[in-house]
């Protein structure tokens, strides 16, 4: 992978049972479960120091170990002081990315797409406070990037936590465009836009599953392009992306260090 204009940090991944405090649904189509814990502490193991949560990238991902449909608990990775063994006999432990939405020293939201099929989607429907959370990670964050004139993001809702985070931690002066693809105007959220930022939502048409539109590539073409250094970030469904980032490269000339695209998911 291209090196991004952002610093990067490496971290021994941590397995951390917590505990789920709150559920609540910030809007229909995206579950919040906040979780808590000691575990997002530091501790020791073996005279190692595993040291506390921290995610100090707007984009950082965790891993989340949902149980299978027929199961209490997940099957785990088994904690080293330098990391995590995977090795576990029989079934490999399944993690699903997810993006640490708000972080304190006490809580951590992780915001899920009600997309309605898989696992971890399925596991978020069904959990209520009280119940356990597993969590890895991150291993890697990515600092705010830097030496650049403006911002255009996109993405669509399981880059929702992501853009969020951005946006409050976007620093004063480059502007940000923003598109974010949702399935209609229930699912806009309240985000932070200070002067200089916009944000346009994009609904898909009624009836339309996410990942089978154009929506997004249509409206990151039509973007009056910022003058100046461009850090170009998109998420989503593969496809989507390739084909904004296709688009980026060819027709926009973003160079490779401010090209910042990420599929999330698959159709
Ligand atoms: C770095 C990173 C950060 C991410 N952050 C978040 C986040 O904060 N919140 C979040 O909700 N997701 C996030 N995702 C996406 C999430 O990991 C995937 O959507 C994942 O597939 C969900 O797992 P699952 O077990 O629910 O579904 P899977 O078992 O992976 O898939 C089951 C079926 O559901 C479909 N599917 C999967 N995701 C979606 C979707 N979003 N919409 C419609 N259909 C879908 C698949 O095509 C498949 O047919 C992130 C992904 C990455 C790589």
């Amino acid at each position: 992978m291209p090196k991004l204009r952002r610093t990067t940090t490496t971290h021994v991944a941590v397995l951390r049972e917590l505990e789920v405090v709150r559920v609540e649904d910030v809007t229909p189509g995206m579950r919040r479960l906040t979780l808590a814990g000691a575990d997002l502490a530091e501790r020791s193991l073996d005279g190692s120091t595993l040291p506390a949560f921290a995610s100090p990238g707007f984009d950082d991902h965790i891993k989340v170990f949902v149980p299978a449909p027929d199961a209490d608990r997940p099957v785990l990775p088994r904690q080293r002081p330098d990391g995590l063994d995977y090795t576990t006999e029989g079934v490999r432990p399944l993690g699903k990315d997810y993006t640490p939405r708000r972080v304190t020293p006490d809580e951590l939201d992780l915001d899920f797409v009600r997309h309605g099929h898989g696992q971890a989607a399925g596991w978020a429907e069904q959990v209520r406070p009280g119940d356990l959370a597993w969590i890895a990670g991150p291993t890697v964050g990515q600092a705010f990037p830097h030496d650049v004139d403006a911002f255009v993001l996109a993405g669509d809702e399981t880059a929702l936590p992501a853009i969020g985070r951005f946006l409050e931690e976007l620093p004063p002066g480059p502007p940000a465009h923003v598109v974010v693809e949702v399935s209609g105007p229930q699912d806009e959220q309240d985000l932070t836009v200070r002067d200089g930022v916009d944000v346009t939502w994009l609904h898909r048409p009624v009836g339309a599953e996410p990942g089978t539109t154009t929506l997004l590539l249509d409206a990151v073409r039509d973007l009056d392009w910022p003058a100046g250094q461009v850090y170009a970030w998109m998420a989503g469904e593969s496809t989507a992306a390739r084909d904004v980032r296709t688009h980026w490269r060819a027709d926009r000339s973003v160079p490779r260090d401010c090209l910042d695209v990420s599929g999330y998911w698959r159709r």
